[in-house]
């Protein structure tokens, strides 16, 4: 199927869902392109967070009467609504530890859990060109290791250029009999590209624990940990639809990789209207079928990197040959980023603006990249148009 007849065949289903998000019709003349940056939310969730602090509101865990009760059975059932999000084939073992979003959630990982799986000499496989998120907690756990005595290498995920992918060939000379752990991304949020989760098993091989940056992909598309086989599951319920504030991380528990995921201590109270709000875009998410939202996400940047390939000036970053809907080899969800041979990236975004387009524009918190490597990053979510991407393509164009 090509990227118009996708695009085609899903456009009532679109309109009918666009209207779900209050600050997206109220802006008709703007288009908000920075999804990746963070959602905006629909009026559903809005609804479940007022109905929440005007009907119910209190501590979790810790009353006797009818509100407090209410809110820690939210929280429970919000924990269980994560594992059948997430197609748990055993949420009876996993766990879901919630956190404000992504990075905390990584950090969590590499504070409470990594350090008690490591000994000396051990290795882990890291990238050193994801979100920075995906890379500083690892350098915090071989820090807080190395002030115990306790020496782990750090080897790097190698990256293929220009596609953005991991290197899966270079990936058999990284690891060894002491990988312990690899830490990976899901969708790389400046290539866009799904890195192929499933090859990195393959490589590792079934006894190693693996940690995925799924930022970019819960909200966006089918993630199901019935079918990737890794053991942490990251991310940020606001680029989900959620609120700030609100994200989780689901653990697996495999015994046979490490010990159980239990973060401990005293957590304090929970983000309750944080977690209202996940429950809600979750809901939202299945009624209106990640596998749509994925459809149309992905025809909307296959139509974007068609244009822009055709724009001479512009140069796309990561992968070019496999973006058309339906490829196997690596498919492009919802980001592309790009630069303009003369015009800063910093300045592209102003114009932009000028025009009505909300993008992003900087290094976009790439590890190992400064402001120099500055770019323009679109990404969509199931309230952008084809429309809107036509106009930026011609608002580009007059740019040459
Ligand atoms: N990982 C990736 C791939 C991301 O895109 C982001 C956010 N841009 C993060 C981690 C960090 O997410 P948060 O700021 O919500 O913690």
């Amino acid at each position: 199927m090509t990227a118009d007849s996708e695009l085609t065949e899903l456009t009532d289903w679109q309109r009918e869902l666009r209207v779900h998000f209050p600050i997206i019709t109220a802006h008709p003349e703007m288009a908000y392109l920075d999804s990746a940056a963070t959602s905006q939310k629909p009026r559903a969730v809005l609804d479940a967070v007022q109905t929440y602090l005007t009907t119910t509101n209190a501590n979790a865990g810790r009353g006797s009467y009818p509100w407090a009760n209410h809110t820690t059975a939210l929280v429970e059932r919000t924990r269980q609504r994560v594992k059948e999000f997430l197609g748990d084939p055993e949420p009876g073992r996993s766990r879901v530890h919630f956190t404000s979003g992504t990075t905390e959630g990584l950090r969590t990982v590499a504070r409470d859990w990594l350090p008690g799986h490591l000994a000396d000499g051990d290795e882990i496989l890291v990238p050193f060109a994801d979100h920075r998120a995906n890379l500083d907690p690892w350098l915090e756990a071989q820090r807080l290791l190395a002030r115990q005595g306790v020496t782990v290498h750090l080897r790097e995920l190698p990256y293929q250029e220009p596609s953005g992918d991991y290197d899966h060939r270079a990936l058999a000379g990284v690891i060894g009999p002491r990988t312990r752990f690899v830490a990976v991304t899901h969708i790389h949020h400046v290539y866009g590209g799904d890195m192929n989760v499933q090859r990195i098993r393959d490589a590792v091989g079934p006894h190693v624990p693996i940690c995925l940056d799924a930022a970019q992909s819960i909200g966006h598309l089918p993630v199901s940990v019935d079918r990737l086989d890794v053991d942490f599951v990251v991310f940020s319920g606001h680029k989900a639809l959620a609120l700030p504030g609100s994200g989780a991380v689901w653990a697996r528990n495999a015994s046979e990789r490490g010990p159980e995921f239990r973060p401990g201590g005293w957590n304090g109270t929970p983000n309750t209207v944080g977690i209202t709000s996940l429950e809600a875009a979750l809901d939202w998410l299945d009624a209106a079928g990640t596998d749509r939202i994925a459809r149309w996400t992905t025809a909307l940047t296959a139509r974007l990197t068609e244009g822009l390939r055709r724009l001479l000036p512009y140069e796309i970053l990561g992968c070019q040959a496999s973006l058309a809907v339906g490829s196997t080899v690596q498919r492009r969800h919802g980001i592309v980023t790009f630069r303009h041979r003369d015009i800063p990236s910093d300045d592209l975004g102003f114009i932009l603006y000028d025009h009505g387009f909300m993008v992003r524009a900087d290094n976009l918190c790439q590890a190992g990249t400064d402001k120099r490597d500055g770019s323009v990053r679109v990404s969509v979510h199931v309230y952008n148009t084809v429309e809107e991407i036509d106009r930026l393509l011609t608002v580009l164009a007059t740019l040459e």
